[in-house]
């Protein structure tokens, strides 16, 4: 665990999140700087850089739950299609150096959009509209 690692702080609860999904390995949350409404990150909540690091056995396990997120971002905010993302290194655009992935909710008329910062109001109900929608 890095003390400095905004992911395990994340997992520790020293640093807030929209929590929508969370079991004693994986953590599911509401990214603050969505690309599109109701953007979502899977994390394991060991600290594992990246796709390198992380057991296979565990990264099973952590697309086991990126499935049963997926189907329900899909449900809580009507994406017409998600995009799956997981970065590897600065050249692939990774920031947090914390293995995530991305669930992107994409709409037929939304393209790349700058991130933008939201308010925690709105990413707590999608959180909850998420979480509630989890088979
Ligand atoms: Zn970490």
């Amino acid at each position: 665990m890095s003390t400095n690692c905004i992911f395990c702080n994340i997992v520790q609860k020293k640093s807030p999140a929209s929590i929508v999904y969370e079991d004693d390995k994986i953590i599911g949350f509401m990214s603050i700087q969505p690309i599109n409404n109701g953007h979502t990150l899977v994390v394991p909540k060991k600290h594992y850089e990246n796709i390198y690091e992380i057991p296979e056995e565990e990264i099973s396990e952590l697309y086991k739950i990126v499935k049963k997120i997926t189907q329900a971002v899909k449900i809580a905010v009507g994406a017409e299609g998600i995009r799956i993302i997981q970065n590897n290194g600065k050249a692939a655009g990774q920031v947090i150096f914390h293995m995530h992935v991305h669930i992107i909710p994409m709409y037929s008329d939304s393209h790349w959009k700058h991130p933008k910062v939201r308010d925690v109001k709105i990413l707590d109900q999608d959180a909850k509209k998420i979480h509630q929608a989890i088979s």
